[in-house]
């Protein structure tokens, strides 16, 4: 078995290819598949045009198990790296434990139906890697992802006792339309306009989830390099992971910022129903709301060129050390133009393919081991934040007054 096979080609895979192909001393061979082949053939052309480098384009339909494997035991890679959309999580799981090759994803399995997102299913497939004697890691993404490994690396290296987690993501970037969402408008639409949840103890000591109404939860937060801006509480999925993974931990939150046009086109797009999942008849054809919708908005690949401004995602931890209560605000800032420049994709996609490609560079050359199906904050965080130094996503920590 030698080289990575990539599926998926939308913005995120511009990004995680280019910089596998920026580390091809690691990664040998890359094979880059999905649906629609032209597309893998034009990220292949600039790729090559680019830094020079080879790669080899497939096709295929991830939702059906039987494509999968055969592309597999063509390709025969090491490592498959699942950058399509979350519904192909299981079956590229499956293929992946049938054919005994590692796995990477940046996104939990989401059912096309069902607009519920968690990890369950991919949990339970735990046992059939473990059988396989290969290892799946999800969630190498920006968050979850790197948010994941911040709190690892806080956990492992900062801390003795971490209580209280907020994640802070804040994409100050302007496209200059009314209104087009920065990744895939179906998932996007589908996370915002979900009751948001935190995870909390209560007084006796046992977790539990808060349910709150769709964005009913606004603070106004200082992002270092960005400035003040709306933010609202959001059900996100390293929650899930997190609150089992971080000992001692006492209440989870995820917070993403929302300009006010946008949030008054999605209220609207919500009231008249076009974020709905459910098919409906229109002239004797049967359509899906959202998925008209995603037809009408930009495409967010076309958003690379025109976006300017930065992203900051981070991580505020407070816990103890040493008997002494700290809190530390753990972040990177990104910025939009610098992330078009060097890949041709905005820094939604880019700090999300950067990732993906350095949790699948830990696995590939056995820095991080183990058989069975693991979440990213698992594993030993200090070499994966070493590769966000120098793979462009650099990190900074400020420590913060504990209140
Ligand atoms: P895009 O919609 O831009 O691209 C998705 C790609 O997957 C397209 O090339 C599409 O092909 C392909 N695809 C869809 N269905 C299939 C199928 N059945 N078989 C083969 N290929 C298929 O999405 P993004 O690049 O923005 O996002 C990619 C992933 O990254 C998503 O899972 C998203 O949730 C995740 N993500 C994670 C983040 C994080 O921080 N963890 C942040 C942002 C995104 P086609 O062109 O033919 O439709």
């Amino acid at each position: 078995k030698k080289g990575i096979l990539i599926i998926g080609a939308g913005g995120v895979s511009r990004v995680a290819t280019t910089k596998c192909a920026m580390n091809i001393d690691t990664f040998e061979k890359i094979t880059l598949a999905s649906r629609t082949v032209s597309k893998c053939d034009e990220i292949a052309k600039e790729i090559k045009q680019r830094l020079n480098v080879d790669i080899q384009t497939a096709c295929v339909d991830a939702d059906d198990v039987l494509q999968l494997v055969n592309l597999i035991k063509l390709v025969n890679p090491k490592i498959v790296l699942n950058v399509a959309l979350p519904y192909q999580d299981l079956t590229i799981m499956d293929a992946c434990s049938q054919t005994g090759v590692d796995y990477v994803d940046t996104a939990n399995y989401e059912h096309p139906d069902e607009a519920k997102f968690e990890y369950k299913e991919q949990w339970a497939r735990d046992e059939q890697f473990k059988q396989a004697g290969v290892k799946a890691l999800l969630g190498s993404g920006f968050d979850p992802g790197v948010t994941g490994v911040f709190c690892a690396y806080a956990q492992q290296n900062l801390f003795d006792e971490i209580h209280y987690i907020d994640i802070m993501d804040c994409n100050a970037g302007d496209h200059g339309y009314a209104f087009a969402t920065n990744f895939n408008p179906e998932i996007n639409l589908r996370e915002v306009s979900a009751n948001g949840r935190y995870w909390q103890k209560n007084s006796e000591g046992v977790g539990e989830w808060i349910e709150t109404k769709p964005l009913e939860i606004r603070v106004d937060h200082d992002y270092p390099e960005v400035g003040v801006k709306p933010s609202y509480l959001l059900y996100h999925e390293e929650l899930e992971s997190l609150s089992k993974n971080i000992k001692g931990l006492k209440r989870i939150r995820f917070f993403m910022t929302f300009g006010d046009s946008y949030i008054q086109h999605m209220n609207c797009l919500q009231n008249v129903g076009m974020l709905g999942i459910e098919p409906v008849e229109h002239q004797g054809v049967k359509i899906i709301p959202i998925e008209f919708l995603k037809t009408l908005l930009p495409d967010p690949a076309s958003l690379g060129p025109r976006t300017v401004g930065k992203t900051n995602i981070g991580c505020i931890i407070e816990g103890i050390k040493d008997g002494i209560k700290k809190k530390i605000y753990i972040y990177n800032v990104c910025d939009h133009q610098e992330c078009y420049k060097e890949t041709g994709a905005q820094a939604v996609s880019y700090t999300t393919g950067v990732p993906a490609m350095i949790g699948t560079k830990m696995l590939y050359k056995g820095i991080w081991n183990g058989k069975g199906v693991f979440n990213i904050e698992e594993f030993d965080a200090k070499p994966f934040m070493d590769e966000l130094m120098t793979q462009g996503l650099p990190w900074k920590i400020l420590e913060l007054d504990v209140d």
